[in-house]
C-alpha cells in the first residue's frame, strides 16, 4: 500500500536547519545511509540508541510503502583513536593489546553489535558494506579529487586541501562553522605535520613499517582516511545524490562535513539531500563515558547486574524508553525513568491484548478515523515518537473504558483501531511483547517444579509413559527439560 501518497512527512535537515517536506529523488524509493560502528568494543547503549532511531525511521518509510535501500557501514579500519589524523588505528591497538589479529577484533565485536541490535529487535539494514571490503573505490574517489586539484600528496599521504575546496565551495555548512574561524581557533602547524593548513584531513595515510592494517595505492602501501569510507559506500550503492545521511550527532563535525566536501570535490554534486542526526544518550545526568565509568552496557541492563540498577530491565522496555523521547532530544537514562516505562509499555501490552476481545456495539464513543490521523500526524513531524505513544495512550485510556462498559464501540472501528495499534507499536515503534511479568515467571518456576516432581515420581513408579509424555509436551511447547546429577532443570527455546 502505497500510503505515502496520503502522508505529507517533514524531516528536520541538519542542512537548512528547518522541518523540510521529504521528496525522495524517485518516486516511492528512498535511499538512506547511516554512520555504523567502528567495531573495537562492545556496542555501548548510546550507540543503540542511535541505531534505534534509525530503526525506527527505517520502519516508518517501510509501514508508508516505501521501497528502502537502507545501507549501514562497518567500520573495520581507518578510524585513528583522536578522530584527527593522528594517532594509532583504534582495531590495530586493540588487536595488540590482545595479541590477536585485527580481523579477529572485527569479527568479534562485529557478532556483539548484530547480537545487541537483533535483541532490540532492529531490522537488518539492507547492505552492511565494510570499509576494507571498499579500499578500491576509495582510492579512486581520492584520484579525483586530486585529478580537480582538491588534494596533495606529501611523503606517501594524501590530504584534502580545504582552503582550495573553500574557494569555491562552503566547507563548513552542515555544522554552521566558517572556515576563517575555524583557522583563526586553532594551533600552528607542527614542523612534523606534512599538512598545508590544519584543517586539511587525510584522504590517504602511509603506512609506517609497524602498521599491520596496509594496502597498496599509487603514493605506496598505506590505508584510507576514515572519512572517506562512508563517501566511497554511500555513493556506491546509492548514487552520486541520494535521499537521506544519518548518524550521531557527534558526527556531523568533522566526519559529515568532511563527506560533503569529498562527494562534492569528486563528483561537482552535492550528495545528500536531507542530513539527520541523532542526539545522545545521558546516564544519571551526565554524559557517558568508559572513563569515568558512568557508563554502561546492554547485557548490564538485561542482567540487571549494574549499581545503579534496582533490577532487570527487558530489551523491550528499553527500546520503549527510547521511543518516548525525540530522536534529536538528549534523553537521559536512569532507574526510575526505566521503571515508569516499563510500567507503561506493561499498560500498553495489556491494551493490545485486550483489544481483541471488546464487546462491540452499534455506535463508538471514540473517534477511531481521526485519531489514527493524529498517529500519522506524530510521525510525519519529523518522527516525533512521544507525540505518537502520547496517542497510543489515548487508544489505551478508551480500551479500558470500552472494556468496562463506560464507552462502545463499533465493529469496524474495533478492527481499525486493533490494526492502526498492532501497525504502530509492532511495525513502527519495532516493540515487542516480552511482558512476561515477575509473578508470570514466579508461577511458571512452580508450575514447572510441579511437572518435574511428577515426572521423577512416574520414573519411580516405572511409568514410562506418563514421564516421556510430560518431556514430549513440553519439547512441544518449547521448554527443555536437562537431567543432571543436582537434578532436573528447565530452559525455554
Ligand atoms: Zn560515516
Amino acid at each position: 500500500m502505497q500510503l505515502y501518497k496520503d502522508q505529507a512527512l517533514r524531516i528536520h535537515n541538519s542542512l537548512t536547519g528547518k522541518k523540510d517536506l521529504f521528496e525522495p529523488i524517485n518516486e516511492g524509493h528512498v535511499g538512506m545511509y547511516v554512520c555504523g560502528p567502528t567495531v573495537y568494543s562492545n556496542v555501548h547503549l548510546g550507540n543503540c540508541r542511535t541505531f534505534m532511531s534509525f530503526d525506527m525511521i527505517f520502519r516508518y518509510f517501510k509501514h508508508l510503502g516505501y521501497k528502502v535501500r537502507y545501507v549501514r557501514n562497518i567500520t573495520d579500519a581507518g578510524h585513528l583513536e583522536n578522530d584527527a589524523d593522528e594517532g594509532e588505528d583504534k582495531i590495530a591497538k586493540k588487536a595488540k593489546l590482545e595479541q590477536i589479529e585485527p580481523m579477529e577484533v572485527v569479527q568479534r565485536y562485529t557478532v556483539d553489535f548484530h547480537n545487541t541490535l537483533q535483541q532490540f529487535n532492529l531490522l537488518p539494514p539492507s547492505i552492511e558494506p565494510t570499509a576494507t571490503g571498499h579500499i578500491i573505490e576509495q582510492i579512486e574517489i581520492i584520484k579525483e579529487i586530486l585529478e580537480k586539484g582538491l588534494a596533495y600528496e606529501v611523503n606517501g599521504s594524501v590530504y584534502f586541501d580545504v582552503v582550495k575546496f573553500n574557494e569555491n565551495h562552503d566547507y563548513g555548512k552542515l555544522s554552521g562553522r566558517k572556515l576563517e574561524d575555524m583557522i583563526t581557533h586553532t594551533r600552528e602547524l607542527t614542523a612534523q605535520d606534512d599538512k598545508r593548513n590544519p584543517q586539511d584531513f587525510a584522504l590517504w595515510k602511509k603506512a609506517e613499517p609497524q602498521h599491520i592494517m596496509r594496502w597498496p595505492s599509487p603514493w605506496g602501501d598505506g590505508f584510507p582516511g576514515w572519512h572517506l569510507e562512508c563517501t566511497a559506500m554511500s555513493t556506491k550503492y546509492l548514487g552520486e545524490t541520494f535521499d537521506i545521511h544519518g548518524g550521531g550527532m557527534d558526527l556531523k563535525f568533522p566526519h559529515h562535513e568532511c563527506e560533503i566536501a569529498q562527494a562534492e570535490a569528486s563528483t561537482g554534486k552535492s550528495p545528500v539531500n536531507y542530513w539527520m542526526h541523532a542526539n545522545m544518550l545521558t546516564l544519571n545526568g551526565r554524559k557517558m563515558s568508559k572513563s569515568t565509568d558512568n557508563n554502561i552496557y546492554p547485557a548490564e541492563i538485561f542482567s540487571g547486574d549494574n549499581n545503579i540498577l534496582s533490577k532487570p530491565y527487558t530489551p523491550s522496555v528499553v527500546r520503549f524508553f527510547m521511543m518516548q523521547a525525540h530522536y534529536t532530544s538528549i534523553l537521559d537514562l536512569s532507574d526510575e525513568a526505566l521503571q515508569a516505562s516499563e510500567k507503561g509499555y506493561n499498560r500498553l501490552m495489556d491494551a493490545l491484548e485486550n483489544v481483541n476481545n471488546l464487546k462491540t456495539g452499534d455506535t463508538s464513543d471514540f473517534d477511531v478515523t481521526a485519531w489514527k490521523q493524529m498517529c500519522y500526524d506524530a510521525m510525519n513531524d519529523d518522527f516525533n515518537t512521544p507525540i505518537l505513544i502520547a496517542q497510543l495512550f489515548e487508544a489505551v485510556k478508551h480500551i479500558n473504558l470500552i472494556k468496562e462498559d463506560q464507552e462502545t464501540i463499533s465493529k469496524e472501528d474495533k478492527t481499525l483501531l486493533a490494526n492502526t495499534l498492532n501497525a504502530f507499536v509492532y511495525d513502527v515503534l519495532g516493540i515487542e511483547n516480552q511482558s512476561m511479568t515477575k509473578d508470570d515467571s514466579n508461577a511458571l518456576s512452580g508450575v514447572m517444579e510441579l511437572l518435574i516432581d511428577i515426572r521423577n515420581e512416574a520414573r519411580a513408579n516405572k511409568d514410562f509413559a506418563t514421564s516421556d509424555k510430560i518431556r514430549d509436551e513440553l519439547v512441544a511447547l518449547g521448554i527443555q527439560l536437562k537431567d543432571g546429577k543436582d537434578g532436573t532443570t528447565f530452559s525455554l527455546n
